[in-house]
């Protein structure tokens, strides 16, 4: 799209995008626009970078009428503070030529004062799950008004927990409404996320294109499980000249620590990991040294890995084979940047080959497979994903006697399968009136 005139906007905005210096909508505002403005639900793949914001703003803008309603029509959830004030800055400068009033809501701050600025009326809030739910719950904030939804880096918010949140959140809108996300990764907790909640979406993804697979050498070995893929990694990691500077990707938290810790054995401070749970100083730490090259290698999961200085990474390796594609794409993007050569090593097991199979489909190229050297040792260990799993029919244990995390997954799995009753569970927790039947009623649950 060569301008902003093939879009049906108003003045204010145009006046707007001329003041910001924006010349033609980026490739995910230009693919966006129409499927927003249509009022379907839509499912972006898009980084930071790529104009998102926008992308997302400007039909929403677009279709905003003035108002002097109190209540908010369009509600966006981010994962941190830094990105509600972000947004909410944003927000302004597009509508810098119409009445549109902005609330970011985040949590580390003076409640009552965010209380109060949504009680003087607001047309879009800009939200931390955390923050927002204890808002709702206080009922400061009325969700029956909301018509648009946007939840931004979908997958961060998984990663850091989020989820809990986010699901309390959609249960209490409007069913009427419209639902937008955007993810720069495509996860298997992302795919259930929306097929949880988002009704026949749109997906506008922009191409991993760029990814100069030119500088990229592309290797492969079948490996037979897990700890045979380790013992492979510490054989190849051990040749210190070739191996200069590694970024090692697996699946989960759980893997990274796992192989961070087999790692660790081996190479000492050689190597650090990064994953949703250590804290951020430890990140930060972690990424520090791997960016000043005093960590050789670092291991890390998909979602983590954005923000990391990219250069003269020699080495990618994945040890697990992603199940969507263009993750893909995007972890061996991180090698072979600007004229430098880079590598990149796939390990994958039997299980995982219809996934490499998805990979070569979408690059239209095989991965050269290696032989597995002879000198490195195949582990008969299994992680516990591997082991073959036994149904107990008339399983004898007496539940209540199993330990608390069996107990944690029985209560999860009975909310998730109540659907429309737990949203009626969660209105009666917070909005009954405190009566004395109310209390009666907390009064006997206690003494159960
Ligand atoms: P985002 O992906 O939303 O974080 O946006 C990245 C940056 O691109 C922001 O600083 C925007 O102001 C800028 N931007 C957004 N849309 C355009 C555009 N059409 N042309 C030029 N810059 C843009």
């Amino acid at each position: 799209m060569e301008s902003f005139n093939e879009l049906n906007i108003s003045k204010q905005l145009h006046y707007a995008i001329t003041d910001l210096g924006f010349e033609k909508p980026t490739p995910i505002q230009a693919q966006s626009f129409s499927v927003i403005m249509s009022g379907k639900d839509m499912v972006g793949i898009a980084q930071t970078g790529t104009g998102k914001t926008f992308a997302y703003m400007l039909p929403l803008l677009q279709n905003l009428k003035f108002s002097k309603q109190v209540h908010p029509r369009i509600m966006v959830l981010v994962p941190t503070r830094e990105l509600v004030l972000q947004v909410v800055e944003e927000i302004e400068k597009f509508a810098k030529y119409m009445t549109v009033r902005v609330v970011g809501i985040y949590g580390g701050t003076n409640i009552n004062r965010q209380k109060e600025a949504v009680a003087q009326g607001t047309d879009i809030i800009v939200a931390t799950p955390g923050r927002l739910y204890d808002l709702i719950i206080s009922r400061a904030i009325q969700l029956k008004t909301i018509k648009n939804v946007v939840i931004d880096e979908v997958d961060v918010m998984l990663d850091l927990g989020f989820r809990f949140q986010l699901t309390n959140i959609l249960e209490l809108l409007p069913d009427r409404r419209q639902n937008i996300m955007f993810s720069a990764t495509m996860t298997d907790d992302v795919n259930k996320f929306i097929h949880d909640f988002f009704i026949a979406p749109t997906t506008v993804s922009i191409a991993v294109s760029g990814t100069p697979l030119d500088n990229i050498s592309q290797k492969a070995y079948r490996v037979k499980n897990f700890y045979t893929k380790a013992n492979l990694l510490k054989h190849l990691l051990k040749q210190k000249e070739e191996y200069k500077k590694v970024l090692v990707f697996v699946p989960n938290k759980k893997m990274a620590d796992l192989l961070f810790e087999i790692l660790e054995g081996v190479f000492g401070d050689e190597v650090a990991v990064i994953h949703s749970n250590k804290t951020q100083n430890y990140r930060l730490r972690s990424i520090e040294n791997f960016n000043a090259e005093t960590t050789r290698i670092l291991v890390s999961t998909d979602v983590m890995a954005r923000g990391l200085d990219l250069h003269k990474i020699s080495h990618v390796i994945n040890v697990d084979t992603p199940n969507f594609p263009e993750n893909y794409m995007h972890r061996i993007g991180r090698t072979g940047r600007a004229e430098q050569e880079g590598t990149s090593i796939l390990l994958y097991t039997e299980k995982e080959a219809e996934a490499k199979k998805a990979i070569e489909d979408l690059m239209g190229l095989k991965i050269v497979e290696i032989d597995f050297p002879e000198e490195v040792e195949i582990s008969k260990q299994l992680t516990y994903e591997e082991q073959p799993k036994v149904v107990e029919i008339n399983n004898p244990i007496n539940v209540e006697d199993v330990g608390p995390a069996f107990h944690e997954k029985k209560e999860k799995n009975r909310k998730e399968n109540q659907g429309g009753s737990y949203k009626r569970t969660i209105k009666q927790k917070y909005k009954k009136p405190k009566t004395r039947g109310d209390k009666n009623y907390n009064r006997r649950k206690k003494g159960r």
